[in-house]
């Protein structure tokens, strides 16, 4: 896990930022130098990414001078030797301070991030911020007390994580859903016997977990509680089910879903609602049309009837099965493939925003009240599916609908269509 070291002065806010990294009050934080007496470690969830959070504040000081202690020296450097990325603090009330240039020196061969604290109100400290330019690194503002810009040290954590590759070499976790009888298990079958790995040793079983991993095309699934489907348990047949705790962690930890209906019977209004939830949860989810040799429904009325109600998805992926006869199985996990790829894009941030700013332009969001609702960047945080965080000076500000018209403008620029993709809007001032 990314280790994220925080440096600095006493009394500039290094606990309190460990504090909302963290979000617990894992270290003190008093109006005195050197309360934090050792090396502190936290670990944060943001986003959906976690790492470790170091806070250096006691080892570091003298707690009556403000003077680095010498016989400490050695201890802080090694600290910033280990850790992956350094945060390193500064105080805009005081300026540029000598111990900061010292802390500079071993911190500037590592990827570091300035931040000069406290500015409560922009403007205020112009001739203090100033200062900090000689260092000759950029920095960031924030006021800690305000909240104000911890999204942009996240932000910059996360991009400069390497945790967050580890999903990419895995392999894909296929969840099988949809009401009794559809034929959920003769599709899990139908899918395991004709890729079936030839050792099946990641098969863990336990009285009823059976997850079964398969390859196709060189790349690894699985197929999540086997089991579950085999057994004809009713767990995952419908929505009340699916929050169930043991279906939900099923349905959380699938990164792609296999909605199965049967090709005789109507769309349901139940399978729509399934189909909302999985779009709503920011699922990838395959419609599959299963039974279709016994069906006398032609593909375009299926089509038809599947379009009408679910209208607010218009670019699913729909595939016609019958895991009788085996049609329809090399579509689908062609399908599988192809979903699996989009959703696991990953769109640099430069030509993310090149486009994002067009697109805000040419189509700016609508008045908030008195407000104008500005952009200032996007950035893509997850893949599977891909997940962008928007900063904008007024998250409440953006309605709906233009979230959903920013959402299909990214999904047609990146061929992200049927691809639920994750939109957040966070504050930046
Ligand atoms: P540390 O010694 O570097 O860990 O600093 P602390 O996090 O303990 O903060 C020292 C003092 O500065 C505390 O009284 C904090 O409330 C205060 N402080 C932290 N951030 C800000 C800020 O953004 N603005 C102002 N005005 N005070 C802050
Ligand atoms: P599950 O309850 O969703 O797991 O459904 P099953 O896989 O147990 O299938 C229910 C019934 O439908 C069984 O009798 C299957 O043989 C049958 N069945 C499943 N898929 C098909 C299909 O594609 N075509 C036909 N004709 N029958 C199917």
């Amino acid at each position: 896990m990314t280790k994220v070291l925080i440096v600095g002065r006493p009394n500039v806010g290094k606990s309190s930022l460990f504090n909302r990294l963290v979000r617990q009050r894992r270290s003190l934080v008093l109006d005195r130098p050197g309360v934090t007496r050792d090396i502190i470690k936290g670990s944060a969830v943001w986003w959906g990414h976690s790492f470790e959070v170091w806070d250096s504040g006691g080892l570091m000081w003298d707690a009556s001078s403000s003077v680095i202690f010498s016989a400490v020296q050695d201890h802080v450097q090694s600290a910033c030797k280990e850790a992956d990325l350094i945060v390193f603090v500064m105080d805009a009330h005081l300026g540029l301070h000598d111990e900061d240039k010292k802390i500079f020196k071993w911190v500037k061969d590592k990827k570091h991030l300035l931040v000069v604290n406290k500015v409560d109100h922009p403007h205020a400290f112009e001739s203090q911020l100033s200062e900090f330019y000689e260092l000759g690194s950029d920095f960031i503002q924030t006021s800690l007390e305000k909240d104000d810009n911890i999204s942009v040290i996240v932000d910059w954590v996360i991009k400069n994580s390497t945790s967050t590759k580890s999903k990419e070499i895995d392999k894909t976790s296929i969840l099988i859903t949809g009401q009794s009888n559809v034929g959920k298990s003769s599709l899990c079958n139908l899918i395991l016997n004709k890729n079936r790995m030839v050792t099946s040793s990641e098969m863990h079983t336990t009285v009823d977990v059976v997850d079964e991993t398969f390859q196709y095309n060189k790349k690894k699934y699985e197929i999540l509680d086997t089991a579950g489907i085999r057994k004809k348990s009713k767990r995952l047949e419908n929505l009340e089910k699916i929050s169930s705790a043991k279906s939900l962690s099923y349905f959380k930890k699938a990164d792609l879903l296999l909605l199965v209906i049967d090709g005789q019977q109507k769309f349901s209004r139940q399978d729509a609602r399934l189909f909302s939830y999985c779009m709503e949860k920011h699922k990838t989810t395959i419609l599959v049309i299963n039974k279709w040799d016994i069906s006398e429904v032609t593909k375009m009325g299926m089509r038809k009837m599947i379009r009408q109600e679910l209208r607010y998805f218009p670019d699913i992926p729909c595939v016609f099965t019958s895991a009788k006869t085996g049609e329809g199985l090399g579509r689908l996990m062609k399908a599988i493939s192809e979903c699996v790829k989009k959703s696991s894009i990953h769109i640099s941030t430069s030509a993310l925003n090149k486009f994002f700013i067009e697109v805000v332009q040419q189509a700016p969001a609508p008045v908030y009240g008195t407000k104008n609702v500005k952009f200032y960047y996007l950035t893509q945080t997850k893949k599977t599916p891909p997940s962008f965080i928007i900063f904008t000076n007024e998250p409440k500000g953006v309605s709906s609908s233009y979230q959903k018209f920013l959402v299909k403008k990214i999904q047609e620029k990146y061929s992200l269509k049927g691809i639920p993709i994750q939109t957040t809007f966070i504050k930046k001032s």
